[in-house]
């Protein structure tokens, strides 16, 4: 293990700052999500096939304000100065969230302008999953970067413009590193940023103003349920004192996987931005995610998907996300139908962000999971609808599923 992973887990997991109970992973009490890249990867191809370049945009901002709010809050919570002539804050910070491990090719923070290369475990992902793309994929890193400098800046030597990260090379589109450049907006030419900031997205503007620092450290309801799932007393049952591991590459392995922890937040806003123009985008994404990590799953433990108890451990996989407890209320194995109810849901912290709303239902993440995991326990299609939303004024969630065609 490298001295710098060395450090950082000393500083913050040593400090208890990271908590798993099986239904959510909580970073400094701020409950996060952690998911798979390849499936972020999808995720993201899809919005950018249907809304280019706002769907990129959008994925920058997001990866901005999480920047921006993760370090404020390590600044405020702590009363830690950043020191210009020592980076490593920040750039373990990076490691922490699955990121990749950065190399600093220019640091001249002093005129907030910085230079980063990383092998990003985001775009690795994506050229082994969907091939390698014209462009640089990794806007929610640049984005963090920006964010993460930005508040550094603004500490440590008084910068109040906003950062703009511009990827110049990129391991998707056949690169051998990321290289991501970050100077103040106004040191940009139009034509290098081909964006402007803040962006002309109404709906990101709003995101701007909800998910503020206090926001995220508000305090949250105790779950309704106990959270420990089969799935957690499993892999506890297999020596493993949380499911993730951080690697030596500044990437975060879940059971197989590099992934990404991110607070639900940006995933609820993700949504919330996008909203019914991208519900099939979102229950695909899920339905990607949750065929490919029961595979992964079933193949490392030798899983026999034809047992009750397994299939019920499966399903535990949503809490393994960090996207709440799921619990199967009924099931006809015949028929191949099965109705579940979810507590804690990402639909929870939509309500809480955004208020409850009649019409909307927001958890077309998790039913898309449902059919994936039930497509890799029976290699079958599965439809999943979910019934009632805590959005739309349920205690709870409850999600129905069942097999499409043959
Ligand atoms: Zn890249």
């Amino acid at each position: 293990m490298g001295k710098r992973i060395l450090k950082l887990i000393t500083r913050f997991v040593g400090n208890k700052c990271v908590v798993f109970d099986g239904s959510r992973v909580y970073y400094w009490n701020i409950p996060m999500i952690i998911l798979p890249l390849d499936a972020l990867s999808f995720l993201q191809k899809e919005l950018e096939l249907r809304f280019g370049k706002k769907a990129r945009d959008t994925i920058f901002y997001l990866g901005k304000l999480q920047g921006l709010n993760g370090s404020n809050i390590l600044i405020q919570k702590f009363n830690f100065i950043p020191d210009v002539k020592d980076m490593s804050f920040f750039l373990e910070q990076t490691e922490f969230v699955g990121v990749g491990k950065l190399s600093t090719v220019l640091d001249d923070l002093k005129n907030s302008h910085m230079v980063f290369s990383v092998v990003s475990p985001n775009a690795k992902s994506y050229i082994a999953n969907f091939g390698k793309i014209n462009h640089p994929i990794c806007d929610y890193v640049r984005g963090l970067y920006a964010g993460g400098i930005e508040a550094i800046a603004n500490v440590a030597v008084k910068n109040d413009e906003s950062l703009i990260a511009i990827e110049t090379k990129c391991v998707a589109k056949g690169d051998d590193v990321c290289i991501i450049e970050i100077r103040k907006s106004s040191k940009w030419k139009k034509s290098e940023v081909n964006h402007d900031y803040p962006l002309d997205i109404p709906a990101i503007a709003e995101a701007r103003k909800l998910e503020t620092l206090a926001k995220l450290v508000r305090v949250y309801a105790k779950p309704f349920k106990d959270p420990d799932t089969l799935l957690n007393s499993f892999l506890k049952s297999k020596n493993l004192k949380r499911p993730f591991t951080f690697g030596e590459e500044g990437n975060i392995d879940l059971i197989g996987a590099d992934s990404l922890i991110t607070p639900i937040d940006i995933i609820v806003l993700l949504y919330h931005i996008f909203e019914n123009k991208a519900k099939d985008i979102f229950y695909d994404t899920g339905i990607f995610l949750g065929k490919s990590s029961t595979a992964r799953l079933v193949s490392k433990y030798s899983l026999d998907t034809g047992r009750a108890d397994i299939q019920r451990m499966l399903f535990d996989q949503i809490g393994l996300f960090g996207l709440g407890k799921i619990e199967l209320v009924r099931s006809n194995t015949e028929k191949y139908e099965y109705t579940f109810y979810l507590y804690n849901s990402p639909g929870d912290h939509y309500k809480d962000l955004l208020g409850t709303s009649k019409n909307i239902k927001a958890d077309y993440l998790v039913a898309g999971i449902l059919s994936g995991i039930l497509e890799g326990i029976y290699q079958k299609k599965f439809e999943t609808i979910e019934q009632n939303c805590v959005v739309s004024g349920s205690t709870y969630c409850i999600f129905s599923s069942k097999k499409i065609g043959k």
